[in-house]
């Protein structure tokens, strides 16, 4: 009889769902990425932590901190732009920018913005040379974490993770100052005057720095980020990659298997790889370039400064690893020239991404400078709708609220526009008072809500549509209008 077929099993049974994370112990590495890592991280940190403390003279109306989002006030602060909640679309237009910045650095140079930028990519950078600071280099490190639980070994850890959860705290420390007045929030702050609310978001910001910039690291980046999902869809043959230079590298050997070689068959046979594993021990995420592109890679270009290190100590030319496009990888292939790097950088994609930002950018400088810094709105009441006066005359009432968002008091004029036979008057005056135009003074950088009747004599007490116009009365000028209603008994304005 025979046996049963065998069952296939498929891969994911075989391997397991689950791998255990191997350690990632990256060798301290110099070259000129790594300069420009060191440049990228200077400036990411200093901007992070400093920007909160810079000034901004407005007035004594507004603040005078130079970015600030004032959630109490609904104002978003920067420099000078003021940023009130009707006018989001800035900051969501920024958003869009931001975005298309990102497509046009992705197109371009692949996930630069993963290995140079990235919050994630800068705090794991910070965490390792703290490691390398404390524990010493790569085998240092290995060497440590194989070893048992000494007292030592506990004090080391200790003192780093110490280093770990204070750099955390800064951090989530620095994130709340964007949100309040740098100096007096830092003064309630550690005299215990500052809202729940700050401690409970530095408590929460200081762990998720210390867990993932301390010890998650690179998985956040290869099984938790959406963007090298993401960023797939926006390469193509032209954009610029790491990239190991099979076509150049391989076969590989060690310099002793090349020396053999060299004697034996000539130089043909190996190729330029070395097999010194430099690329991988650099690598802050562990992984080895030499099997092609993969979704660990940052495009950091450490293991080009490792690879070009080998290559110059060897006698070979620089550039087994570097940054080329799949079409220069084919064509080197062929024993032709790569694309000119300008002719690659400007090609129609990049033209049109680029075309895009800016013609966004241009159109939000110009309705920054276009903007009108007075506003208002009108809610007509909707109980009662309308009131008869002794006199035949007939009033509806209005909420108005009138915005000033400059930094100084000014004062505005409300005026009607239609409703012939009408006139206004506030809660102030007396209705005999009413007028046409009315004289209305809004604080500096405030809302100020009016309440305001409109009548019409009997004669011209009919439904109708008219406008309300406000107009500020200052050299710098501006205005806003808006429609509304008036209602009598015969109804609502058709
Ligand atoms: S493979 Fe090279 S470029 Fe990619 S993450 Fe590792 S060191 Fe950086
Ligand atoms: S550093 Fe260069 S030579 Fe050394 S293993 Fe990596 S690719 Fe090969």
């Amino acid at each position: 009889m025979n046996s049963p077929a065998p069952v296939p099993t498929d891969h994911a049974s075989e391997i397991g769902y689950y791998q255990k994370r191997k350690g990632v112990f990256p060798r301290k590495i110099d070259g000129r990425f790594r300069r420009f890592k060191w440049l990228m991280m200077a400036l990411c940190l200093l901007v992070y932590y400093a920007t909160p403390w810079l000034r901004w003279d407005r007035g004594p109306y507004a603040p005078n901190q130079a970015v600030l989002v004032d959630l109490a006030h609904r104002r978003f602060f920067m420099f000078a732009i003021e940023i009130w909640p009707q006018e989001f679309y800035f900051v969501a237009g920024l958003l869009i920018m931001a975005g298309i910045g990102l497509f046009l650095v992705t197109s371009a140079v692949g996930r630069a913005w993963c290995g140079y930028a990235c919050p994630q990519t800068v705090w794991t950078d910070l965490y390792q040379h703290v490691d390398r600071f404390i524990d010493g280099d790569r085998n240092a490190q290995i060497r440590l974490q194989a070893a048992p639980w000494t007292p030592a070994k506990i004090a080391r850890r200790l003192l780093k993770w110490s280093i770990y959860l204070t750099i955390a705290f800064w951090t989530g420390g620095a994130w709340i100052l964007y949100f309040a007045d740098a100096p007096t929030l830092t003064h309630d702050f550690w005299t215990g005057q500052a809202a729940a609310v700050a401690y409970a978001t530095v408590f929460v910001l200081t762990m998720t720095t210390f867990v993932l910039g301390g010890f998650m690291r690179e998985q956040v980046c290869i099984y938790m980020c959406p963007w090298p999902r993401i960023q797939t869809a926006m390469l193509d043959e032209k954009s610029l990659l790491v990239t190991y230079k099979d076509w150049r590298g391989e076969p590989r050997g060690s310099v002793k298997a090349h020396k053999a070689d060299d004697a034996k068959l000539g130089a043909e046979k190996l190729g330029d790889c070395i097999d010194c594993l430099q690329c991988v021990a650099v690598c802050p995420t562990g992984i080895d370039i030499r099997e092609g592109p993969q979704i660990g890679c940052i495009t950091c270009g450490l293991c080009i400064d490792a690879c070009d290190r080998a290559m110059v100590q060897t006698g070979r030319p620089r550039g087994l690893i570097d940054y080329a496009t799949l079409d220069d990888a084919v064509r080197e292939k062929r024993g032709e020239a790569p694309t000119p790097i300008l002719r690659t950088l400007l090609r129609p994609r990049m033209l049109v991404y680029l075309g895009v930002w800016s013609a966004l950018g241009l159109a939000m400088l110009f309705m920054l400078g276009a903007r009108t810094r007075i506003d208002v709105s009108v809610a007509k009441d909707r109980n009662p709708q309308f009131v008869t006066l002794s006199n035949g005359s007939v009033r509806n009432g209005y909420t108005i609220k009138l915005r000033n968002m400059e930094d100084r008091p000014r004062r505005m004029t409300l005026a009607l526009d239609g409703l012939p036979g009408g006139a206004l008057y506030d809660d102030e005056m007396d209705a005999a008072a009413a007028t046409r135009v009315l004289e209305l003074a809004v604080p500096a950088d405030a809302t100020r809500t009016v309440r305001v009747y409109a009548v019409a004599d009997r004669a011209h007490a009919v439904p109708q549509h008219f406008g309300m116009v406000l107009r500020a009365l200052d050299s710098e000028g501006g205005g806003a209008r808006r429609d509304t209603s008036f209602t009598t008994s015969q109804g609502d304005a058709p």
